[in-house]
């Protein structure tokens, strides 16, 4: 259930509980078969899953840690391990200093290879990112490696 927050938190979430609104978020998104909580209500510009309580619109992601894990320490973001923003799986909730969050998408940004993973060069695959020139070289050198072993 619900923590009271020590340290409290920016948007004060840790102050709203109850069932109606434990209700309303449980209604509010699908599990999918890779374990993600998809979130089906309404998202931010951003594409982060929101709800809305007492007229303020809090990150859902942010409740689902807050509920299932614990609080938010000032400051903190809450990363999606899984890379999906509309995710509301507290097991896919970690918690990151914007510091480190900075970097983790800085990194993000390039392939292992040092390719630019922009969206051009971007493709998901099994709900991962894949560098595209780094996937079509692989498949170009299993091509020749069939050929030379044919
Ligand atoms: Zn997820
Ligand atoms: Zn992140
Ligand atoms: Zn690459």
């Amino acid at each position: 259930m619900w923590r009271k927050g020590k340290s409290g938190n920016p948007e004060g979430v840790n102050q709203f509980s109850g069932v109606e609104l434990e209700d309303r978020f449980r209604r509010q998104f699908v599990i999918l078969s890779n374990g993600c909580w998809q979130w089906i209500g309404s998202f931010t510009p951003a594409g982060y899953g929101k709800i809305v309580i007492e007229k303020r619109t809090i990150g859902a992601h942010k409740i689902s840690y807050l509920w299932h894990v614990g609080d938010i320490p000032e400051g903190d973001l809450v990363h999606h391990s899984c890379e999906n923003k509309g995710c509301v799986n507290p097991a896919h909730l970690e918690l990151k200093t914007p510091l480190t969050h900075a970097r983790f998408h800085l990194h993000k940004s390039f392939c292992k290879r040092g390719h630019a993973m922009t969206e051009e060069n971007m493709m998901i695959y099994r709900g991962h990112r894949r560098c595209k020139l780094c996937t079509n070289e692989l498949q170009k050198a299993r091509y020749h490696q069939r050929k030379a072993a044919a």
